[in-house]
């Protein structure tokens, strides 16, 4: 194959233009991206080797190795490698849809003309961020189990080549030709320099499980057999490879060792997150079964948390060995949003994906972050109303959608969600809990009152709202079709029953407003004609025409039929339907 040229994909020139010309002074994070990458591509192949063992052709000590030279700095790994497809996929489009958010956000920071410098830092931009330091970047990679290898190289300037070449060794070494500001001694950033080097592996990479190593070289004197120096004899150059990591994960330290920082940088750099997370959770169990969970509630839901597109799940480690990744079987699927990692000596490495599903201990580990989590969601509702509603902003959906999917799975997520549920009530407008609103029922009042609308003036329109306010009765909002759902599912709370105003019978308790309701009963019989006439000329499209007591000001008003499914309801099928 001769030499070949190719252009970036749109998106991929775009960022590439950023790295090249970036204003962004945190250069030094293209090393943490660099090893963050070597490091992934040897889990892949532990993994793959797993259940092919020929794959790692007798070279079982996963490393990744720096070599500093005058103008160059290298990264090598023995991980799986690319082949020409992977080169041109992974290399030369951004398929990630964390960089496509980035330079969304990267945009929507210059348009509003506050170019938030720090977004790069946050953001796992990956590779590509190798073109700060570097002029030119030479990729020569060979994947595991194939024999032939391929040199990748490109200026960021638009178009990368691609070549055949040779490569003993599978795995992947990076070549950074850097730019004159980024090496030699004089330079106040110097990649060439081991002492910098070896610190910025250490603020970023000290996790890493693979050794990160660098070739010292030292120059002394010989010894004799003795072990004294000979003194006359000239120096001699000796090699010494050190490791600079100190390869514990994070989540191995004690909780009381770690700080916040390191917490946010770990999250955002193993889960492509930009943002700090707003819960961590860090526990470790032993007894029935033994683990360490690190579990992170985002600081905001993703785009595409609703939709197919989305892949829930956990990260799962045995040993602090790379298992798998998205593993959905751990939480129920109304906690889709959290994120982070489990590590159990229980589970087993050389287990299938179908076996784990029902591994025993992966159920019982399940089930206890559930409670964890909820747990924690009450604590921070009771002790932090904030932070909850902030919580709730992002996630609430999710937790209402849950309530009514469990009657379909047959999980009870009815007790487990309720309390954690909030609703805008027509009291002060505010969101509020059911055992809040139960709490500050009227004397009489048997029902919990809600109305569907789209929005909070359309339901304080409605007629029916009036015959509610004279009388201070507190309306909950259901503004989300799905709130309607959730309602639907819990049925009553507290023994109270739930009630919506636009459905049937308005059913107040008060004497007042049953006499009322008898008197347009009779006023109904006594003008039955009249009615009749009304049906006929509107026709099929309502139901029935009736006189009502619901109504003060307004003429007439649209009710849903009380066995029916209710407005909202009608509303949200007809929208899933199209
Ligand atoms: P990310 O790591 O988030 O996927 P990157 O931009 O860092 O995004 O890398 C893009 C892709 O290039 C990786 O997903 C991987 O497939 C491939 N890649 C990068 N570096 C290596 C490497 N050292 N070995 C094998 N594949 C790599
Ligand atoms: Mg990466």
């Amino acid at each position: 194959m001769a030499k070949e040229t190719f252009e970036f994909q749109a998106e991929t020139k775009q960022l590439l233009d950023l790295m090249v010309h970036s204003i962004y002074t945190n250069h030094e994070i293209f090393l943490r991206e660099l090893i963050s990458n070597a490091s992934d591509a040897i889990d892949k192949l532990h993994y793959e080797s797993l259940t092919n063992r020929d794959i790692l052709e007798g070279d079982t000590a996963f490393e990744i190795h720096l070599t500093p030279d005058a103008h160059t700095l290298t990264i090598s790994d023995n991980g799986l490698g690319m082949n020409k497809e992977d080169l041109v996929q992974n290399l030369g489009t951004i398929a990630k849809s964390g960089t496509k958010a980035f330079l969304e956000k990267l945009k929507e920071a210059q348009d509003s003309d506050s170019t938030d410098k720090d977004l790069i830092g946050q953001f796992g931009v990956g590779f590509y961020s190798a073109f700060m330091v570097a002029d030119t970047v030479t990729v020569v990679t060979r994947k595991a189990g194939e024999k032939q290898a391929y040199k990748w190289e490109s200026s960021g300037d638009g178009t990368y080549s691609l070549e055949e070449c040779e490569k003993p060794k599978h795995g992947t070494t990076i070549i950074l030709h850097l730019g004159k500001d980024f090496y030699g001694d004089k330079s106040e950033e110097n990649y060439t320099d081991q002492m910098t080097i070896s610190g910025l592996v250490k603020k970023y990479s000290d996790y890493i499980r693979y050794p990160i190593t660098m070739d010292y070289v030292t120059k002394e004197k010989p010894k004799d057999a003795d072990g004294k120096t000979i003194e006359d004899a000239p120096e001699e150059e000796k090699v010494e490879t050190r490791t600079l990591n100190s390869m514990q994960p994070l989540w191995t330290r004690n909780k009381s060792d770690i700080k916040p920082e390191e917490y946010k940088d770990f999250f955002k750099h193993q889960f492509y997150e930009w943002e700090d997370p707003m819960e961590i959770f860090h526990t470790k169990a032993e007894g029935a079964v033994e683990y360490t969970a690190l579990l992170f509630i985002p600081g905001s839901a993703p785009f595409n948390l609703y939709y197919t597109d989305y892949e829930a799940g956990l990260q799962l480690y045995s040993r602090h060995v790379f298992i798998m990744d998205k593993c959905k079987d751990l939480l129920p699927d109304y906690l889709r949003f959290v994120k982070g990692l489990v590590d159990s000596p229980d589970l087993s490495l050389n287990i299938s994906r179908e076996l784990l599903q029902q591994s025993r201990e992966l159920k019982l580990i399940g089930r206890n972050l559930e409670k964890n989590i909820l747990k924690t969601l009450a604590r921070t509702l009771e002790k932090d109303r904030a932070k909850y509603e902030k919580f709730w902003a992002e996630y609430g959906k999710s937790l209402k959608i849950g309530v009514y999917s469990g009657m379909m799975t047959g999980e009870n997520n009815v007790d487990k969600l309720k309390d954690l549920l909030l609703f805008m009530s027509s009291k002060d407008g505010k969101l509020c809990t059911l055992k809040e609103y139960v709490g500050r029922m009227k004397d009489g009042q048997q029902k919990i009152y809600f109305a569907t609308g789209k929005d909070r003036a359309a339901i304080d329109a409605m007629p029916q709202m009036e015959l509610l306010r004279d009388r201070d009765l507190e309306v909950l909002y259901m503004l989300d079709p799905v709130d309607e759902f959730a309602v639907q599912a819990i049925g009553e709370y507290d023994g109270k029953k739930f009630h919506s105003i636009s459905q049937g019978d308005l059913d107040l308790d008060d004497d007042e407003y049953k006499e009322e309701k008898k008197k347009a009963e009779d006023l109904a019989k006594s003008n039955e004609d009249l009615l009749k006439d009304i049906k006929e000329v509107i026709g099929d499209k309502v139901a029935d025409v009736r006189l009502s007591n619901r109504l003060k000001s307004g003429a007439v008003c649209l009710v849903a039929d009380a066995a029916g499914p209710s407005i909202a309801m009608e509303q949200a099928f007809a929208a899933a339907n199209n």
